[in-house]
């Protein structure tokens, strides 16, 4: 018997800023480790020669609004706020012109990292999967229409936890701009309309806790006022 698409996507759609679905299926989260030398640098891994990729599955993706739900039985869960960008046309080993092309709405996404497990894992020499690709590992807040290629290459992303500030990003920053990161994925993985990628995290990575508050914003496009719950 099939499935479903909301059994698939574990009740995940992809939103826009008014709460409507996108006529967009959910597919897979292409995600780039180290894309920010100052987080590379805390984290005390060397600078990679060309962008590090892990993906999370369609299954891993949540609703980040009012509420982002973190599991609580798994160990510390971290946060690493990123420019999330949508892809909207199949790209196959294109140039970086036809990668922005492809990108048809941008938002923050949190790409939720189980640490502790991830150290264990690195340690041994074992891929990332389980402290990266669980259900619920990916909040994605509601998605915002690209304004243009230019302004791809300047957005200003930053998340306050309990008032503090935590992280501050800025895409003029990234190793790989927006467009190169996204040429370069589609020359080893194809990307669908409905895949999403995730650019990388700038530095002050954290844990997070349920009874959390977090204030996020990308810009002027997307504004997010949210309370860490169990998921
Ligand atoms: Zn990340």
């Amino acid at each position: 018997m099939a499935l479903s698409d909301s059994e698939v996507s574990g009740g995940y759609r992809h939103l826009d800023t008014q709460g409507e679905a996108l006529a967009l299926p959910v597919g897979k989260v292409v995600c780039v480790g180290r894309n920010y030398v100052a987080h590379a640098q805390e984290l005390g891994n060397p600078i990679p020669k060309r962008p590090l990729l892990f993906i999370k599955p369609a299954t891993s993706v949540s609703h980040w609004s009012e509420q982002v739900a973190i599991p609580q039985h798994l160990g510390e869960v971290h946060h690493e706020l990123e420019l999330a960008v949508l892809i909207d046309k199949p790209l196959c080993r294109v140039s970086q012109e036809a990668a922005v092309e492809g990108i048809g709405a941008v938002t923050l996404a949190l790409d939720l990292t189980l640490r502790e497990m991830q150290s264990e894992l690195k340690a041994q020499g074992h891929p990332w999967e389980l402290a990266k690709a669980f259900d619920g590992a990916c909040p994605i807040a509601p998605w915002h229409p690209l304004p243009s290629s230019e302004w791809l290459k300047h957005a200003e992303f930053s998340m306050h936890k309990n008032q503090q500030l935590q992280q501050a990003g800025d895409t003029g920053l990234m190793m790989w701009s927006v467009a190169e990161l996204v040429a370069s994925i589609s020359q080893y993985f194809t990307l669908m309309p409905g895949d999403v990628v995730l650019t990388g995290t700038p530095a002050g990575v954290g844990p997070i806790a349920v009874g959390d508050t977090l204030q996020a914003q990308l810009g002027d496009l997307v504004r997010l006022n949210s309370e860490v719950v169990g998921a």
